[in-house]
Formats: structure tokens, sequence, C-alpha cells
């Protein structure tokens, strides 16, 4: 914060003022119009919102339009009447374009609605005070319009130490704030009480330039002992300026592009204040304004009071606007305002003066001419711009130099077209320009937006893609391995061979598949043989006993296989493992079946007794099998594979046991089928085999435990037998061996059977 002597400010003219035309006469009432016209946007922000409808009754100071958001103030009713149009209104722009508006037409009742005073402010707290200030649709009454609510909501990192009141009134002809403070500087100190109250600075200054000396006057009396300043300033146009009052009365300087906020000082205008105790101590909200009504083209220049919205026409009428004289209608002063496009707009919050000029008073400007470079702008400007470099740089929309210099610290003053030579309208130009560049940038910030709602919305495209190609790919994953699953099923169903065996098998699953192959091509064989020998018509009781005791132990064998893919935990993935508990699970339900079969028959004999006994055993070694596997598939490393092998081990053995005993049996009491017996004996050892080998045990000593006594005659016989059996089963491997001698082979072996069944018997 840079600092200059006290009292002084850059740059600065001294215009003739003009002000006597106008502040002669007390504060007059303007008559009540018959058709009141309210701009939506009387401030800076965004426009009120209506809240009444065309049609409706309202009462004075009724709430006809709500704040639109925090930068927005409401509107109320100037008297009471009924809303006959909303929609687009004469506006007081220098564009002349219309603006939205509320039509009220008075019913000349002046009817107000209920207020609600506030005597004992100093109870409230400071938020509900500005709550008051907001509701009654103040904005600054000074020129700029900015709503004072918003102003007075510092942010607390802002700590207001200064609260400074304009009292100045710099521009020439305006005479509106002299008189308002030469007769209300009551209601204006007790406004600046409040605002003590509410933002409690430590200093208050009040600036008042020398050339109102009743007002200083009247405000020096009005402030008694309060502890508030009053400055009184050298006449100086423009130190009514908000950033040059305050380097007037304090000496800091507010930096480029900053707000007063920003060095602890919050600066009013002195009608803004007296708006501010109206609407507390009153509860009046704001619905009419003091402002300036001068020129040589009124017979009766005066401050007059008027109702918001009344149109300016019937103002300057009252105040004898000879419109003959009427050259040029000036909104504001002659250095700051702009031409009025008819009498039809209205007044509004903001409008200070009404200038009806003459032509010799305010003459037509002359042609501007190049500029000569002087230097006389850059001299008086009070933001230290450079006028005619600024201009220079509009000329050619160099928007980023213009920038470069500051050219929104301008504050439109008008000091620097006042003193040009060549009459250089310096003003439109910095106008014009910042209107260029605050269109590109609001172009280039809703640009930047939609490049972002682009990039976020692609963004989101890509993501939701990605997603839906994960779950495309993770569908074709799931498709193929059930295709894969399922061709391996029908495979194995098809070659009644094992299902495919994973990657990395153990060495005991490897032995458990080898003896189940095994196992299978011998059931396949004796099957064959079987059906060989029915097609015949021949005895096939010996051999259905064998392939039923080959196909227990082939059911053993690969039950055992099965087990162990099912519980492996580095073989048997979690489908193997529910493929095995399926198929041991359908296996045992369709032995149970077939022992229900022959169960139920009538009249069994022998035969199916037999077939009775082995579907039974086929049935306890699965249902042992099926006992053995987990219910669920292994989720991680599961029970070794040497479990299930040893309980299809524990069955061989009981199978093998069994049919020992019924070999046993058969031999003592001298039955017939011994041969058939012998067989089952035989298939039982193999399937004990298979079990062995499953479990990496050694293959039993069979021969020792087979072992019985037998005399030389039987040893002969029995010789013969396997001599016999050899012999057939060279034939039979033989495709091309005539069927004679395979006959022949047959019958040497039954004999040779019979022999030696003789011998036993
Ligand atoms: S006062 Fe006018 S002529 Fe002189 S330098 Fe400034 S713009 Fe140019
Ligand atoms: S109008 Fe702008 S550039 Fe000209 S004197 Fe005023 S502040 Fe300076």
């Amino acid at each position: 914060m840079s600092r200059l002597p006290l009292g002084e400010m850059p740059g600065g003219i001294h215009p003739a003022e003009h002000k006597s035309q106008s502040n002669g006469t007390p504060i007059q009432q303007a008559p009540l119009p018959k058709r009141l016209i309210l701009p939506l946007n009387q401030h800076i922000g965004a426009q009120a919102q209506p809240c009444v409808a065309v049609g409706e009754r309202v009462l004075k100071g009724q709430l006809i339009a709500t704040a639109n958001g925090t930068i927005s103030v409401p509107l109320h009713a100037p008297t009471s009447g009924i809303v006959s149009f909303i929609g687009p209104q004469p506006y007081p722009h220098v564009s002349g374009l219309l603006s939205e508006a509320i039509v009220i037409d008075s019913d000349g009742l002046e009817q107000w609605v209920e207020l609600s005073p506030c005597a004992d402010y100093r109870s409230l707290a400071p938020a509900e005070l500005l709550a008051i200030i907001r509701s009654a649709g103040i904005n600054g009454l000074g020129g700029a319009g900015f709503p004072t609510a918003v102003k007075l909501s510092a942010r607390s990192a802002q700590k207001i130490h200064t609260l400074i009141i304009n009292g100045t009134e710099c521009e020439p002809y305006i005479t509106a704030d002299d008189r308002l403070m030469r007769e209300r500087a009551t209601q204006l100190i007790g406004g600046i009480e409040i605002l003590v109250q509410l933002i409690a600075p430590e200093a208050v200054l009040i600036g008042i330039e020398d050339n109102k000396p009743e007002a200083i006057a009247a405000v020096q009396a009005a402030i008694g002992p309060r502890p508030f300043t009053l400055k009184v300033l050298p006449t100086q146009y423009p130190s009514g300026g908000e950033k040059q009052l305050i380097q007037l009365l304090t000496g800091a300087e507010v930096p480029s592009g900053g707000l007063p906020a920003d060095i602890g000082m919050l600066c009013l205008n002195v009608g803004t204040v007296v708006a501010i105790h109206a609407a507390v101590l009153e509860g009046r909200p704001l619905i009419s304004r003091i402002t300036t009504l001068t020129g040589a083209a009124l017979s009766r220049p005066m401050n007059i009071e008027a109702l918001i919205g009344t149109p300016v026409g019937e103002l300057l009428a009252f105040a004898g606007l000879q419109e003959a004289q009427l050259d040029r209608l000036l909104l504001g002063g002659p250095l700051m305002g702009f031409s009025l496009p008819s009498l039809e707009v209205p007044l509004i919050k903001t409008s200070n003066c009404l200038l009806a000029s003459t032509a010799t008073e305010l003459p037509p400007a002359p042609p501007a001419l190049p500029c000569i470079r002087c230097g006389d702008c850059a001299e008086v400007c009070p933001a230290s711009l450079l006028p005619q470099q600024l201009h220079f740089f509009a000329l050619g929309q160099q928007h980023e130099q213009l920038k470069t210099h500051n050219l929104f610290d301008c504050i439109e003053c008008g000091a620097c077209a006042y003193v040009c030579p060549s009459n250089i309208p310096l003003v439109q130009y910095y106008r014009a320009a910042k209107a260029d560049i605050r269109e590109l940038e609001n172009k280039q910030l809703k640009a930047e937006q939609s490049r972002q709602r682009f990039e976020q919305r692609q963004e989101r495209l890509r993501g939701e893609q990605e997603q839906k190609d994960a779950e495309r790919q993770a569908r074709t994953e799931k498709v193929a391995r059930a295709k894969a699953a399922l061709a391996a099923s029908q495979t194995s169903a098809e070659s009644g061979a094992l299902p495919a065996a994973p990657q990395g098998l153990s060495d005991e699953q490897k032995k458990l598949k080898i003896a189940a192959s095994m196992a299978q091509v011998t059931l396949k064989k004796a099957e064959k043989q079987l059906a060989l020998y029915t097609d015949k018509g021949g005895d096939t009781r010996e051999l259905q006993a064998q392939v039923a005791q080959l196909r227990s132990a082939a059911l053993s064998a690969q039950s055992a296989l099965d087990a162990a893919l099912a519980t492996a935990p580095a073989a048997a993935s979690t489908p193997d493992a529910e493929l095995a508990l399926k198929k041991a699970k359908i296996q045992v339900a369709m032995l149970r079946a077939q022992v229900r079969k022959f169960e139920q028959l009538e009249e069994p004999n022998a035969e199916h007794a037999k077939q009775l006994q082995g579907l039974r055993e086929q049935l306890a070694a699965a249902e042992q099998v099926l006992e053995g596997l987990p219910s669920q598939p292994p989720a991680s490393l599961a029970p070794p594979v040497l479990n299930a092998a040893m309980q299809a081990l524990k069955q061989a053995k009981i199978a093998l046991a069994m049919r020992r005993a019924e070999l046993k049996k058969a031999e003592q009491t001298g039955a017939e089928e011994l041969t058939a017996l012998r067989a089952a004996l035989a298939a039982a050892e193999q399937a004990l085999h298979a079990a062995e080998d499953a479990c990496g045990k050694p293959a039993p000593n069979l021969q020792r435990l087979d072992k019985q006594p037998i005399d030389e005659t039987t040893r002969a016989l029995k010789t013969a037998v396997a001599l016999a059996r050899a012999d057939l089963r060279k034939l039979e491997r033989d495709p091309d061996t005539p069927e004679a001698a395979l006959s022949d082979a047959r019958q040497r072996l039954l004999t040779a059977e019979q022999h030696l069944q003789q011998q036993h018997s």
C-alpha cells in the first residue's frame, strides 16, 4: 500500500460548477405519477425476478421482485396500484434498448404495506441488520448501483477498520447530496451509527467538498459528540471517485484492480446511508430517491424526491421543462452522464441528476482532431493512467496492451476528454474497449467451459466404453471356458475316457490316471469277449462275473483318479473338483437305481443274485469314494490325494477279502462256480494292485498271501490251464485266427479247467 501526502490525489480538474441552479431551494416532493415503470435491473448484478402477476394489486412498499442470487437486489412497489404489464420497457441507458420491467398503474391511494421498523437495532446481530438492508432493496445511490448488502458483507479476512462516507458530489450541476446533507443530516448520522453497529470500524471519516458550507455545517452539528471525523476537501473533480476519496482522506491507495476492502476500508454514498436509516428505523424499502433536476431548459431547477419508476418527462415537466429550449437531456452530470433516448424512461435507483441543457449551455462537441501528444490528458488523470496511450491501443483494439496499461482502473471520469485540445471523445473509446474485452473474455470463458464439458463428456464416454469392453471380454472368456468344459465333458462321455487332465499332474495323479486307463481297457476287452460269447449262445456266467468284477475295479480306479484331480491343489481346478463330485454322485445314483431294479424282481434266479451282489459292492465302493470327496470345491490346498486313494485301497482290500472268502467257501463245499469265483478273485487282485499303485505302496506279495499247499497233480493241472489260457489269448490277439482254431483252444482251456476242478473236488 503506497501513500501520498494527505489531502492530495493525482490529476483532477476544476470545471465550472453550475450548482447554484438547483441547490437554492429545499427538496421538493414529486407528484404521484399515474404510471410507474420499474426496471428489474437497476443495480449491478443479476436482474430481480418478478413475484407478482399482471392484474395483481400491490401496496406501497410491497415486494414485487425478488433478488436473483447473491449479487442482486429486490424491488418494491413505490405506490399502491395494479400491475398492468411485465415486459420490455424504456430504460435509461446510452444504448436506448428496452429492458424488462414491471409497470404499476397507480390507484392514487398510496396505501402502505405493513412495515416493520426496528428502533432498537442495537439489539440485533450483524447478520440480522444485514438482512434488513438486503431485503430493503438498497444499492449504491451514488451512481454505480452495487448491492449495498454485498458491499457490507466483507469477508472476515478483510476487516474494515475505516468507514468512509462520501459527501463530495464533485460533478458540476449535481446538488442532490448537498440538499440531502443540509436537510437530512440527522438521518445521515443515524445511518452511520447503524453501520458502526454493523461493521464496528475503528474510524469513521465523512468527506465533503468545501463548496457545500451549509451541508458541512448541518452534518457537523448532527455529528455532535460522536467520534466521527468530518473532513472538508478542496473542490476538485473527481474527488468523489471512491478510490480518489480514500486517497484524499487517508493517503492510502487502493491497489490496481483491487477494492477498498482490500485495504480495510469501506466507502458509501450519503444517499445510501440515509436509505439504510429509513430501512432499519422506519422499515421502509428503497422506493424513492432525491435527484437533481437542472439545466437551462428548466424554468424551475430543483432537487426533488421522486418515486422510483416515475417517467423523467413528468419530473422535468414538474420542474418547468421548456421543450423548445431543450437540446440535450443527460442522466447524470456533463462529465460522466449520458444522453437519454426519450422522456419516457423512468427514474431508477442510481439516477442522481437529470440535466436538461440548451444548445448554448452544452454546445455540441467540435469534430475530433488527431492527437497532438500534448500530454494534458495524462496530467489530469486521477488514476495516473496514460489516456493517450489507451486511446492509441483502443483504436488498434490491442486488448492485451490495454489491460497491461490498466484500462480497467479508469473510472471514466472524463477529465482527460475535458482537457483534450483535439476534442477526442476519449471516454467513449475506453467504454467501447472495456465492453469489447469483457465480451471477448465472456466468450473465452464460455468456450473454456464448453471445452471442459466436452472433455469431461469424452472422458466419461471413454470410461463407459472401457467398462463395456472389459465386460465384453469377461463374457467372451466365460463363454470360452464354458465351451471348453463342455467339449471336455462330451469327449469324456463319448470315449468313456477320463476328462482332460490339467497341465502339471503330480506323480500320484499320473499313476491313478494310468491305472484308470488300464482298468478301462481291461473292462472293455472283457465286455467285448462277453458280447462275443453271448452272440454264440454259450455259457457266459463266468464271463459275466468277470466283467462285473472288472467294472467294479475300473470304477474304483476312476473314482480314485477323480478324487485326486478334485482335491489336488496344484493340478485340479475348481471346475474339475465340481466335475468329479458330480460324476461320483451320478455314479452312486445310477448304481442305486440298478440295485433297486434287481431288488424289485419278484422271482430272482441265481444269476440275478450274483449280479445284485456285484452291484451292491460297486455301490458300496462308489459311496465310499463320494464320501471321500469334499462337498464343496476346494478353495485352497485341500485334503491330499492320498486320502481318496487310501479309501479306494481300503475298499479294494475288502473286496479282495470277500472274493477270497467266497472262493474258499466254494472250494470247501464243492460248489460248481469255482472258475467264476477265481476270476473274481483275480479281478479283485488287479483292483487292489491299481489302488496300491495310486497310494504309492508296493504291490502286495500275492503269491505269499494266496499261497496254498497243493500237490503235484494239481500243479500240473493248473499249469495245463494256464497254458491253455495263454494259447487262447494268443490266438484271440491275432485277427486272422480261424474260428475253428479259436473254438478248439477254448475247448482245450475248458477241458483243462474241468480237470482242475475235478481234482479240487
Ligand atoms: S490531451 Fe488529447 S491531444 Fe493531448 S495527448 Fe491526450 S489525447 Fe492527445
Ligand atoms: S476517464 Fe479514465 S483515463 Fe480519462 S482521466 Fe478519467 S480515469 Fe483517467
